[in-house]
């Protein structure tokens, strides 16, 4: 049963007296749970409570970490179908995204407890000492990896799960040692409260100091500035827009003390159909494209809203194809009526702009928080001349660019925001005159496929999941797999320190 109250360490709290309700865009109507937003007071509990519990936390061995992220792995399958149903309601999505996307948050869990079950992850270096030197003698040194402090996780409307309470970002600060404080999303508070009571049973039951974890309801942007703010918090967490990752990143650049922000946020994600693919695959292209593009409602941040070829009448016709396979798959439900309002401005920007046609879109009657999907078309001369263009549409769309030659496809990758990834669509033959584009790519995103989709990011060492600005924030760090824990950990040196005081892994 959920409460409609904010966690602030292991007890519940409703100080406040704003609340709000979350929607069922299925059905659009108001789900019946008012939410409590977290005071000020709340907040500076919440975060004092973190800072408390990170003098004892970050002491707190590998292995009695991977057991309590382990316990919240299990506590969260014990939620079993009332966790499930709460994220149906609360996202439109269907159970079986619900399930994988929580098989998903359970598998990141253990796999950040798996990690840390050992040391190798802090890439211990020792360099020990050589007094005989000369001219001089070299000291002993050792050095690792130690936690920042308490971490604030922004939630992410599209993950309710993998991306949000107990998703990766979370996983890996509590991996690292960091206290967590999450600021739920206001579209699933419930499916919060829930994860959040997991994980406070976890904590509880592994003996974690209270404080490790506090789940804070807000909406409006008060309780996120005031987390942000705080100088007891020491890096952010965030997915989502490039206008709210920006300016959480802007006030924590203007602390007294600056905090790193990890933003993910926004990314249209260019594939490049060379025209021999085109030519002989056109069909399964446009199948597996109209697959990608409509996938969770095309509300993924690797979605392929750019694709770009080279003008032919054989490209005229796979983008025809494109958007009647697009268009041919059922209207699916959006995350809310925030979320549509934004699929329909933005894409109503984007078709606005000189020379953009509509190829094909999903007409007649639709229910209200459904999308119509559709593919447009534009060509390159006129995608060069025209920024507003790159605007990313959150939903099934998909921009296609009729490139005059390779020259001004390259152009047009060379001009490009950072991205999350790239893909490549061509055949073997071309292999040997695919380096410029290459280069091209790898100069934009954080991730290249080839011949595949960029819909779908495995968990696993080898994902890069952040490109260059505005893609994400810090284009030298992943959000995803298990190198996401370097976020929130920073080298510290230990020169000529006896043994007794090293940590356990320094020591000789
Ligand atoms: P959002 O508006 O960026 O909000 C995400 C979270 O950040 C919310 O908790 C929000 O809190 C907080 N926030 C945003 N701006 C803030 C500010 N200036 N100060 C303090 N807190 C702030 O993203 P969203 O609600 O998930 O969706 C809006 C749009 O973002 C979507 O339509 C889509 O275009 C884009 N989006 C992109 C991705 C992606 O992966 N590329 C993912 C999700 C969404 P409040 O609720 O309190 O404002």
């Amino acid at each position: 049963m959920i409460t409609g109250k904010n966690y602030i360490g292991n007890k519940l709290s409703a100080k406040g007296d704003v609340t709000h309700s979350t929607i069922n865009p299925k059905l659009n109507i108001e789900n019946p749970t008012p939410f409590f937003e977290a005071t000020q007071a709340e907040v500076n509990e919440a975060v004092t409570l973190a800072w408390d519990a990170f003098k004892v936390y970050r002491k707190v061995p590998g292995s009695k970490r991977a057991a309590f992220l382990n316990a919240i792995a299990d506590e969260i399958l014990a939620l079993d179908q009332e966790l499930i149903d709460m994220y149906t309601t609360e996202s439109g999505l269907p159970e079986g995204r619900a399930i994988g996307e929580r098989g998903r948050t359970v598998y990141q869990l253990r796999t950040f407890a798996d990690l840390v079950s050992n040391e190798d992850w802090r890439e211990n270096v020792i360099d020990e000492a050589i007094p005989d030197r000369e001219p001089l003698p070299k000291e002993d040194l050792r050095k690792t990896l130690i936690p920042l402090g308490p971490v604030v996780v922004f939630a992410a409307s599209n993950f309710p799960l993998a991306f949000s309470t107990a998703g990766g970002d979370t996983a890996s600060a509590l991996a690292a040692g960091c206290p967590v404080i999450v600021k739920a999303h206001a579209m699933h508070s419930g499916t919060a409260e829930l994860v959040a009571s997991a994980i406070i049973k976890a904590a509880e039951k592994t003996g974690m100091p209270n404080g490790v974890f506090s789940n804070i309801m807000g909406r409006g942007r008060t309780v996120g500035t005031a987390l942000v703010k705080h100088p007891k918090v020491k890096a952010v967490g965030f997915t989502g827009s490039i206008s709210g990752g920006r300016a959480l990143f802007d006030l924590a650049s203007q602390r007294e003390e600056p905090i790193p922000v990890f933003a993910e946020m926004g990314s249209i994600n260019p594939v490049i159909i060379t025209s021999k693919a085109v030519a002989k695959r056109s069909e399964a292209i446009a199948t597996t494209y109209a697959g990608s593009i409509t996938l969770g409602t095309g509300q993924f941040c690797t979605n392929p809203g750019l694709i770009l070829t080279i003008e032919s009448d054989k490209t005229q016709a796979f983008i025809e194809d494109l958007a009647n396979k697009t268009i041919a798959i059922e209207p699916q439900c959006m995350l809310g009526p925030n979320i549509k309002s934004g699929f329909v401005e933005n894409g109503e920007s984007v078709i606005a702009q000189e020379g953009v046609e509509v190829v094909g879109k999903i007409k007649g009657d639709i229910e209200a928080n459904y999308a119509a999907s559709y593919i447009a078309s534009v060509s390159g001369t006129d995608f060069l001349a025209n920024p507003k263009m790159h605007q990313e549409v959150f939903g099934p769309f998909s921009l296609v660019v009729r490139c005059k030659d390779e020259t001004q496809l390259i152009q047009i990758v060379d001009g490009l925001e950072g991205q999350l990834t790239g893909t490549i669509i061509a055949e073997e033959e071309e292999y040997a005159t695919l380096h410029d584009l290459v280069d091209a790519l790898e100069n934009r995103v954080g991730r290249i496929i080839f011949n595949g989709v960029p819909t779908g990011v495995e968990v696993c060492p080898s994902m890069q999941h952040g490109g260059p600005y505005p893609a994400s924030t810090d284009s030298r760090f992943t959000a995803v797999g298990t190198g996401s824990i370097k976020r929130w950990v920073r080298p510290i040196s230990y020169q000529s320190f006896p043994d007794a005081l090293l940590p356990m892994a320094l020591k000789r």
